[in-house]
Formats: C-alpha cells, structure tokens, sequence
C-alpha cells in the first residue's frame, strides 16, 4: 500500500513583543525548536537593541521594532544587509501590527503593553496576553474589544492559562468558582522586620521561577497575587469573591476550577513558563515539546496554605481596587509599576511600594471612582491613560517627599 504525503501545514505567523524579555525569550525557545511550524514575522523589544539584533539574525523576522529612544542606529548597522527591516517607535509597532499575524505574543512589562494589545484585538486578530498590567488597567476596553472585533485572547500567565485548560464550557453554568495558587515568593517564612528591611537582591531571588525584575518583585510583595486575582475576574468575567488564592509553595498545581457536582480539575505542570507558552502557540492543539513529565514521586507532598495577609497586604489592597470599580485598578496598577521601579532603582524600601499603592487608593481623585466594577466599560481608554500618568507623577512625588 502507497502511504499518503504528509498534509503540508502552513507555518503559524508570530508576532513576539517584548522579545528580549523572560516571556519572550522563553516562547523563542519553543519556536526554535519547531521551525517548519513558527515563521516570526516582527520581534520588538525597547531599549536592548544588542540582544535584539541577535533575536533578529537567529529568527530571521520580516520586521524588528525598537521601541525606546535609542538603539536605531546600532540596530541598523548590526543588520544593514540582513533583509530584515527596521523601525522605531511605539507607534511604528502599532503600524505594524496591522499585518495578517496567526499570533501575537504580548510579553512587554507594564502598562505599555495595552496598546499593542488592542491593536492586534481590533484587526480580530489572536493575542496570548502575559501583560497583566494592561488587563488589570483597562480588562473591560480589552474584552470589549475583543468581542466587537471578533478577536481572541488567550490567557497566557501561568495560573490564568491554567484555568483556561481546565474551565469546560459545557459545564459553564456549574462552575463554582476558581482558585489561583500563589509560591509565596522569597518571603513566605520571614518575619514582618525581615520582611521591611528586604533588600533588591532578597527580593529579585524567586524560589521557583525565572522571570524579569519587575513581576519578581510584584511576586516577592505578593502583588503580582494580587494584580492575577484582577486579571482572572476580567478573564473570566468572574466576580472577585469567586478568585480564590491559596498559597502552594511547590507551584505544581498553577490553577483550579471548583465545580458545583465537587469535582475540583487542576492543571500541573513544572515552573516554566514554557508550559503555559507552548499551549497558546499550539492552541487549539499541543506541542510535543516537554521530554519528561512531573515526576510527582520526587515531590513527594503538595503544600496548601491561607495566605496570610497581615504580612502580604497585597491582594487585600487589589480585591479592594476591583470592588471600588471606576479607575482603581488602573490606580493601583501604576502606583505599584512606579513603586516598584524606585524599589529597584534602590530609592525607596521594599515594604513602601504597599504603602504607595494604599496611598495612591485612599488619596484618589474622586472622579476616578465608579461605583461598580461593571461600570469599568464606561471608561474611556484616554482616561485610563491619562490616569496612569497622573499616578505615576503624584505617587512619585509622594515617595519623594517621604524620602
Ligand atoms: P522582562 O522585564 O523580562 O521583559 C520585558 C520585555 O518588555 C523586554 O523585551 C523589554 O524590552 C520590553 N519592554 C519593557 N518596557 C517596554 C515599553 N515601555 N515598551 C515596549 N516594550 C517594553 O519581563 P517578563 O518577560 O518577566 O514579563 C513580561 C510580562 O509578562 C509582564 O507583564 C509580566 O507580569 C508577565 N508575566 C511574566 C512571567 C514570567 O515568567 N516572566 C509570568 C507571567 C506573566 P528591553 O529588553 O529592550 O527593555
Ligand atoms: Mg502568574
């Protein structure tokens, strides 16, 4: 018997943001591995033009896009006769993704990832978003206009994707509600003292995952818990007593859907990102890429605990930005990302970055506040902008002055 070719299938067009990032780094790793199934049509990163230039001369992209002030002309000379072609600029990205794309991978930090975002969800295209802080920011401008535009989003953080595995629509109607677990970061045995007098580098050591300084820190004050539980109420259309957070310091199980029947599915899986990213490359199929599985003999025990929120105040103050609606969780987002910052730039202490965000929310404008998470929808997205410029400069200012 003659044996049928193989069915060819056209490779998937990726678009990669924040490619020199740990998000995008990692999902370049997978596409490496699969090259007659991947062609990478733009990478763009922001001020690393060096890492970029060698993205580019591996990957081979139709487009690279700096988006900071500098790095143009280094990349120009490391890629003059390379074909790919270069360009500068948020708005140029924005310009370029317009193209036909199978999939964007947003892995750019910060709020500065909404746009890119909504521009590939207003052409209907695909985004597997990592950038939480956009979701938590403006999660309504985003679904909405994913449903106006016949767009798709696919959950890409680690416990969202894993809610997104286990979450049976047919069974919609008999979902309870969900739970998020949490490692603890590097502080989950410290003491309230050892907690404030933390250091960058304490704070940078993640028992469990690899990732870049800021979502590092988020996890070392829990906030990055905190800004998840936003994220899956926006994700999931979930109200924020149905986000469940329990602390798993192993972080094997990622997330869980608790149905009505009693029945609880979880997904597993090692702490790489890696996971979560072969799954938005593949969807709606899978990638044979992980050699082993979890070898649950060698764990031996899965830990579960409350959180405990007298020392990480954290998913508190973001249960309370959700609840307080209107612009809080934009609010809480950008007094966290300048916090964080002046953390890192070592300008402030690690236990002032809550004091910031709990500032930022009892100090707000009244007019930023809705009275219902559901009325977010009436916010424009120059208002949410605007604000997170706002907040960034007060809440700035304010940490100056406490100096
Ligand atoms: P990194 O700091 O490692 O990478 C950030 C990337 O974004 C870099 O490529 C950087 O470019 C680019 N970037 C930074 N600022 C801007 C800007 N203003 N405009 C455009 N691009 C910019 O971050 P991570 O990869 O760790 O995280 C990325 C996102 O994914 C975050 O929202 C994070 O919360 C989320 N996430 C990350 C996880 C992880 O394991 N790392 C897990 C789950 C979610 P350059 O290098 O040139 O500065
Ligand atoms: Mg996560």
């Amino acid at each position: 018997m003659t044996q049928r070719p193989a069915k060819m299938v056209p490779a998937k067009i990726i678009n990669v943001l924040g490619a020199t990032g740990s998000i995008g780094m990692s999902s370049l790793d997978l596409i490496a591995k699969y090259p007659d199934q991947f062609s990478v049509q733009i990478l763009a990163a922001h001020n690393n033009a060096d890492a970029l230039a060698d993205l580019a001369e591996r990957f081979k992209p139709a487009h690279v896009v700096i988006t900071g002030a500098d790095g143009y002309e280094q990349l120009k000379s490391r890629l003059a006769d390379s074909g790919v072609v270069i360009h500068q600029g948020m708005d140029a990205l924005l310009d370029l993704l317009m193209l036909d794309c199978d999939l964007t991978i947003n892995g750019i930090s910060g709020v500065a990832g909404l746009l890119p975002s909504l521009k590939v969800l207003e052409q209907g295209g695909t985004c597997a978003i990592a950038n939480k802080e956009s979701l938590v920011a403006a999660g309504a401008i985003l679904m909405d206009t994913c449903r106006k535009y016949g767009g798709t989003i696919l959950p890409t953080d680690s416990e969202h994707n894993a809610i997104f595995q286990v979450w049976s629509k047919p069974h919609h109607h008999a979902i309870k509600d969900i739970t998020l677990t949490a490692s603890g970061g590097p502080f989950l045995h410290a003491t309230k003292a050892e907690i404030a007098a933390a250091t960058v580098g304490q704070a940078l050591r993640h028992p469990n995952w690899q990732m870049g300084r800021k979502i590092s820190i988020d996890s070392a004050t829990m906030m990055n818990k905190g800004l998840e539980v936003i994220e899956a109420c926006v994700l999931f259309d979930l109200p924020e007593h149905k986000v469940n957070v329990v602390v798993h310091p192993q972080s094997i199980i990622h997330g869980l859907v608790n149905y009505a029947d009693g029945s609880m599915l979880a997904q597993l899986g090692p702490a790489d990102m890696r996971v979560p990213l072969s799954y938005v490359l593949a969807w709606p199929d899978r990638l044979p890429w992980a050699e082993q599985s979890i070898d649950l003999t060698a764990i031996g025990a899965l830990d579960f605990m409350g959180l405990d929120h007298e020392r990480f105040p954290a998913v508190g103050l973001a249960r309370q930005a959700w609840n307080m609606g209107g612009l809080a969780p934009a609010i809480l987002n950008a007094a966290n990302e300048v916090a964080v910052a002046a953390f890192l730039d070592q300008k402030i202490g690690f236990t002032d970055i809550i004091a910031a965000i709990d500032h930022a929310l009892s100090d707000m404008p009244k007019v930023a506040m809705v009275s219902t998470a559901s009325a977010l929808s009436d916010i424009s997205l120059d208002h949410i902008l605007a604000t997170d410029l706002e907040t960034k400069i007060r809440i700035s200012s304010w940490l100056e002055e406490r100096r």
